[in-house]
């Protein structure tokens, strides 16, 4: 049985961007005979607005996308992401990290390895138990251990992008699960929210594919199913950034919802007939099927 679904965090409203991911899943639910959920990613508090996801799901339900079951906010769901942590720790493959942005940096740097611009901080290992552990500092944050040799490849499948691959421990390094202002890492609450939800299909923006290898191990490493992923392309703006609510992308213009999905479809390579909205969905489930891969 096919369990999609849609993952807003509530850091804003659905702008043209989200809708294309929120479609995509949608469609692809449709296709597969499958079911649709809605999950309200909400565990970055501070990052949230208030009020926002009432107002996505009513964006959603706007643009037709209404979904099968009631949704669910992480924001309710920390005993079974400590549940998960506890799993991990006990099996020694999480460990507390004392760890500031500063120490990160200056161990590299005493590494060899200097920070580049806009890299990735791979974390280097201080707060490992074979290297001491906190050594009496104070811990702030739990990681998850990740592989230095040969089986820190990660090799995956991508529905649209086709096969890819990332070294964890060369590119990502242990990372984080619970932070160190004691909120709960996007990665775990991802991971243990579709298993417990049953996710068997992944649909969402191609800017999280690379978290993706990471969601694999840690799915590994609980014992979770892996589900299958497909990444949808992004949109751009004018000055051919990607669209996100960072870079200040305007929330989905409703005064015409199947002009909106029309142009989200238009993102995903389908072409909208002009009409209402029910019977443009109803073509795009058509062309969604006849193309989607896999
Ligand atoms: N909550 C994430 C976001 O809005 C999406 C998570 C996911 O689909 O895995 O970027």
């Amino acid at each position: 049985m096919y369990i999609g679904r849609f993952a807003p965090s509530p850091t804003g409203l659905l702008h043209a961007g989200s809708l294309v991911a929120a479609l995509a899943s949608w469609l692809d639910a449709g296709a597969h005979g499958g079911r649709w959920l809605v999950r309200i990613e909400d565990v970055d508090g501070p990052r949230c607005v208030p009020g926002a996801d009432r107002l996505i799901l009513d964006q959603l339900a706007r643009c037709g996308l209404v979904p099968d079951e009631t949704p669910v906010w992480q924001s309710r769901r920390g005993a079974l992401y400590q549940a998960a942590l506890d799993r991990l720790v006990a099996a020694g493959a999480a460990y507390p990290c004392a760890c500031t942005r500063a120490d990160i940096e200056r161990a590299l740097a005493e590494q060899g390895r200097p920070l580049l611009r806009h890299a990735e901080r791979v974390y280097p290992g201080t707060c490992r138990p074979e290297h001491g552990g906190l050594r009496g500092r104070p811990e702030r944050a739990w990681r998850l251990r990740v592989p230095d040799d040969d089986a820190g490849w990660i090799d995956w499948q991508d529905r649209r992008l086709g096969p890819q691959r990332q070294h964890l421990g060369r590119e990502v390094g242990d990372f984080i699960l619970k932070r160190a202002d004691g909120l709960w890492a996007y990665q775990l609450a991802v991971v243990v929210d579709d298993a417990a939800q049953g996710i068997t299909h992944v649909v969402r923006g191609e800017d999280l594919a690379d978290n993706t290898p990471r969601q694999i191990w840690l799915q590994r490493r609980l014992g979770l199913p892996t589900p299958a992923y497909l990444h949808t392309p992004l949109v751009r703006g004018a000055n051919g950034e990607k669209l996100s609510k960072q870079n200040g992308a305007q929330p989905l213009d409703l005064a015409d919802p199947a002009r909106a999905v029309a142009g989200a479809a238009r993102a995903l390579g389908l072409s909208p007939p002009p009409g209402p909205l029910a019977a443009l969905l109803d073509e795009l489930g058509r062309q969604w099927a006849a193309a989607c891969p896999g």
